[in-house]
């Protein structure tokens, strides 16, 4: 199956010039999103993973089922002021804008392996950005991955750079 066949690309979305790749209609096909979600496992299974982070909103819809396939906790990475309790946070730069991002500081145990997943992969802002926070907490970070990566953004770089390997599963030019 051809997972791409199952993305859409919204065009100016959310600004002109933007093509925005969506996920709504792969989640919307339960047979392409459970292939999805046993091609992700496979990479990330290899990563031994105690803990998956997913990043808010549509990393959680990555990260939560694929940390119950795997038998691993799951926890949050959430946009600024959702969490409650002691949290520290990251402001990055997006593919267009910024954001902030948190953690709680006891989300993570010294030592545990965590695996971060979102949707997309572009500049890499987000997913490093999660790193950092992980990192602070006390996570030893295997590995990234994600459904789309998009090539002519330096993602991928960025985490490598950190010492952070990524698996994706489709990658647009
Ligand atoms: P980055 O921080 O530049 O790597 O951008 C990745 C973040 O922005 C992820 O959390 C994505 O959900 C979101 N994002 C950026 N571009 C797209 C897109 O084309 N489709 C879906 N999400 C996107």
């Amino acid at each position: 199956m051809d997972i791409k066949d199952h993305i859409r690309g919204i065009p100016d979305f959310p600004k002109p010039g933007i093509l925005f790749y969506d996920i709504s209609t792969l989640l919307a096909h339960p047979d392409a999103w459970s292939v999805a979600l046993g091609r992700l496992a496979n990479d990330v299974r290899k990563l031994q993973p105690d803990v998956l982070a997913g990043v808010e909103s549509r990393g959680f819809l990555v990260a939560a089922p694929l940390a119950l396939k795997l038998g691993c906790g799951f926890v949050m990475l959430r946009k600024k002021g959702k969490l409650p309790g002691k949290t520290i946070r990251h402001e990055y730069s997006l593919e267009y804008g910024t954001d902030t991002i948190e953690i709680q500081e006891d989300a993570i145990q010294p030592g545990q392996r965590v695996v971060i997943l979102d949707d997309l992969l572009a500049t890499g802002g987000t997913m490093c950005a999660g790193v950092d926070l992980l990192r602070k907490v006390g996570g030893n970070v295997t590995g990234a991955a994600a459904i789309i990566e998009l090539n002519f953004l330096p993602g991928r770089q960025r985490l490598s750079d950190m010492n952070v390997p990524c698996s994706t599963l489709v990658a647009y030019d």
